[in-house]
């Protein structure tokens, strides 16, 4: 007997612990339960194991099984969960390794805290997708940077690979939300790679869809028209490496001109001038869309460099287009400037992070292009490294609607206006 009765105290402490484990309300509970409710213990001997279970084994108990509510609430969900005393533990100094890397959340409703501990505040909770900056990182902690201040997030919840949402990436990008339609919008000095901007004392202008609205922010970027802009020279690359491919600018070269002037159609018109009635035909085109659009310039001249331009299409919009026709003679068609498929390139940030959509966005475009019936170059693609890629954390394309022999009277230009919205409709699932 006394064998029996000692084996039924194992299994139910053993039940207590595994009580325990599932959750504090339950170990409340287990205070009035005994063995009887497990169906495998002798119903017999029942009443005399309960005697075993005295209010100090269930204190004990209750100390051992410290539940970390908050842990697992860092993926949002505050499932309980047993966490072995750890709560108890005194977290200890984290070391970080230092890292510049944006990285998406992969989880909906993560805490972000205040330091790098789950007793930490939360400064707030962040959802799948969520895009933040990365600077240091262990194998439980990351630091990132969110509106300007350091806060911490688990690391398992963190993924460098941006994610493909359901919804198009309209969410991946800046947002414009805080703008009021017509808002003038300069280049923010403490936006990333802003320090890199030459030629910035101009302005962007916000117009907001008010009809349809689609909550989706398109920059469109009349390519050139910068006075002065094709003697001053900025870096190709925010980390001041050398240019993969030529273009306007030779392979290797380190600097490049901060605008360039562009080519001179045949008919004698300047590209800066058919790039600006591009811009304000497509701008009439999207707005009637229920998208909004970031006019970078709407006249012969703004003080924004190329940098300047990509850098506050980053921090408002969800995609970044610029127009351009190219300085050939031959009538080619239309084609996007591809990311080079050279490594270094591709692992280079913001690059690395963003390319794909680059690439997404542009093979968007020439399919809305095409559909139109836009006389498309070759397979639409021609593979560049241009300042506007190298910078952009968005997604973000030079579009080339065709070359110095092409038509551009304004019937042609709401074709293009209509092909390229066509295609932003592509990109965003729309
Ligand atoms: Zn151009």
């Amino acid at each position: 007997m006394k064998k029996i009765l000692s084996c039924i105290k194992i299994k139910c402490f053993k039940y207590i612990r595994y009580m325990a484990a599932v959750s504090v309300l339950m170990i409340i509970s287990l205070s009035q339960a005994s063995c009887s409710n497990k169906t495998e213990s002798p119903t017999q001997t029942a009443s005399s194991s309960q005697a075993n279970m005295s209010d100090t084994d269930l204190t004990e108990k209750k100390d051992v099984f410290l539940i970390d509510t908050d842990n697992a609430g860092d993926d949002g969900t505050d499932t309980l969960q047993v966490s072995d005393m750890s709560v108890k533990k005194k977290v200890p100094e984290q070391s970080f390794a230092d890292v510049d890397e944006t990285v998406y959340i992969t989880a909906d409703s993560v805490n972000i805290r205040k330091g790098a501990s789950t007793s930490a505040p939360v400064l707030k909770k962040a959802d799948k997708g969520a895009k933040f900056q990365r600077t240091g990182k262990n194998s439980e902690w990351s630091r990132i940077i969110v509106d300007g201040e350091t806060a911490f997030v688990v690391t398992r919840y963190l993924t460098e690979e941006a994610l493909q949402t359901t919804e198009g990436s309209k969410d991946q990008g800046g947002s414009s939300a805080q703008y009021a339609s017509g808002a003038q919008i300069k280049l923010d000095p403490s936006w990333k790679y802003a320090g890199n901007s030459k030629i910035n004392s101009g302005y962007a202008v916000l117009y907001k869809a008010e009809n349809n609205r689609k909550d989706i922010t398109v920059c469109v970027n009349a390519g050139h028209g910068t006075k002065g802009g094709s003697s001053v020279k900025t870096l190709c690359h925010p980390d001041g490496t050398a240019k993969v491919t030529g273009g306007t600018t030779a392979e290797g070269a380190v600097k490049t001109v901060a605008v360039s002037t562009g080519m001179t159609f045949n008919d004698g018109t300047s590209e800066a001038a058919v790039t600006l009635k591009m811009a304000k035909a497509l701008k009439t085109e999207l707005l009637s869309r229920g998208y909004d659009v970031l006019m970078i310039r709407e006249s012969d001249d703004v003080q924004l460099d190329n940098i300047a331009r990509t850098v506050i299409a980053n921090n408002t919009s969800s995609c970044h287009i610029a127009l351009h026709w190219d300085s050939t003679g031959g009538d080619k068609g239309a084609f996007y400037m591809g990311v080079p498929d050279v490594a270094s390139y591709r692992q280079m940030e913001p690059v690395a992070s963003t390319w794909e959509k680059h690439e997404a966005l542009g093979k968007s475009l020439i399919q809305g292009l095409k559909n139109t019936g836009t006389r498309i170059f070759g397979d639409g693609r021609l593979p560049m490294d241009l300042t506007q890629t190298s910078y952009s954390t968005i997604a973000s394309i030079d579009i080339e609607l065709g070359d110095k022999a092409s038509d551009h009277s304004d019937a042609t230009i709401n074709t293009l206006a209509k092909g390229l919205a066509d295609g932003v409709g592509i990109y965003f699932g729309k």
